[in-house]
């Protein structure tokens, strides 16, 4: 029986997409072989990574002077490729927004390659909110702006697209696909795919051309975008498995009404779980309002002694993965497009009763 899984990434994935797997994995497309067993450049691979891209950018609308690469090494290659790639002309200084967890590692790393200028921070407030529109402003000498969409383990998520005049770099890792997005306002789009995309072991960004010629010089050719755009993804062996499963993914949200849909439910979830927490006196949230996720919702117990009771029955209740990140305790439900309405209504039942016998 498969339970309902709220784990931040690896994620779940949509059930049609994992029977279509397991109904061809041993003989993909009368081969004799599985997917994962030919050449990448085989014509039958080409056509499902071909295929892949299309269907991302019908998803998104991906303009077409936007490079659509799939890439190894996670979101976090890319904190080191952003650098990498946009620091060659010009300015060694990027802006961030910081607002935890995910941005601090991506400043952390941009600083090995030159300056990362703090423009706007929550850190104030411990990290429990997106600094608005109107709090801050860009300096004017960067190379480009980066900010973190959603705080996967804070939980918080930004509800506008930051107006810059520099390039916009976005690590949008665990809202991608969840709702429209004007792709013509970013420089850069990047995402590790083990959330709304496909399996561990990809990760996606969509680089404007004219990006594409920025490059620090001794840029390590596995991080060049250019390198990347020139070879159509494939300049070494990609994880071929990862890539296929994400275009089945890719398919499944276009039969599901694509990110217009996805939005829609992103919302009914989100809201049916932070109105619970909201009514509740035993359980809460750590976000304000305004910037509160629609895909990880952190939320604590009044009382911690009782974190591993509810972990315990939550895993016997067939709810899986609702502990919180290390870093910070408490529990996180994520609810990526792959979770469905079900998954919450029954955490939401579980909780209230939770509540009732030992609030
Ligand atoms: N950025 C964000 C927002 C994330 O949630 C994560 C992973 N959960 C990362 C970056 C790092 O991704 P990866 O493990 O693919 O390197």
């Amino acid at each position: 029986m498969r339970k309902f899984n709220f784990c931040a990434g690896p994620a779940a994935l949509p059930q049609p997409v994992l029977e279509q797997a397991q109904r061809e994995l041993l003989d993909w497309r009368g081969l004799g072989c599985s997917v994962m067993e030919v050449s990448h450049r085989s014509p039958e691979f080409v056509a499902v990574a071909e295929r892949a891209e299309q269907d991302l950018r019908d998803l998104l609308r991906v303009p077409s002077n936007y490079k659509v690469l799939f890439l190894q090494g996670g979101a976090t290659g890319q904190f080191s490729a952003v650098p990498w790639n946009l620091f060659g002309v010009g300015s060694k200084k990027a802006d961030f927004i910081h607002t935890g967890h995910w941005a601090a590692k991506a400043i952390k790393e941009t600083r090995r390659y030159g300056e990362a200028q703090i423009v706007a921070s929550s850190e104030d407030r411990n990290f429990s909110y997106a600094p608005a529109a109107d709090s801050w402003k860009p300096s004017r000498d960067a190379a480009y702006l980066h900010y973190t969409s959603n705080e996967t383990i804070g939980g918080v998520e930004f509800d506008y697209v930051p107006e810059v005049d520099c390039p916009l770099v976005v690590d949008m890792s665990s809202t991608i696909l969840s709702q429209p997005i004007a792709v013509e306002k970013f420089g850069v789009i990047y995402a590790g795919a083990q959330k709304n995309i496909g399996p561990s072991g990809i990760a996606v960004a969509l680089v404007r051309e004219d990006l594409l010629d920025r490059a620090m010089d001794n840029i390590p050719r596995s991080l060049s975008w250019k390198v990347a755009a020139d070879a159509g993804s494939m300049d070494n062996t990609p994880p071929t498995f990862a890539w296929y499963l994400s275009g089945l993914v890719f398919q499944w949200l276009k039969t599901q009404g694509g990110v217009e849909a996805m939005e829609k439910q992103a919302d009914i979830k989100s809201k049916m779980l932070y109105g619970f927490l909201d009514s509740s006196s035993f359980f809460s949230s750590p976000v304000e309002k305004g910037s509160r996720s629609r895909m990880n919702v952190p939320f604590v117990l009044a009382d911690a002694d009782l974190d591993k009771k509810f972990l315990e029955e939550s895993e016997a209740a067939g709810l899986l993965s609702l502990k919180g990140h290390r870093s910070v305790g408490g529990m996180r439900a994520s609810l990526y497009n792959a979770v469905p309405l079900e998954a919450v209504e029954a955490l939401v039942v579980f909780m209230a009763d939770f509540e009732a016998r030992w609030g």
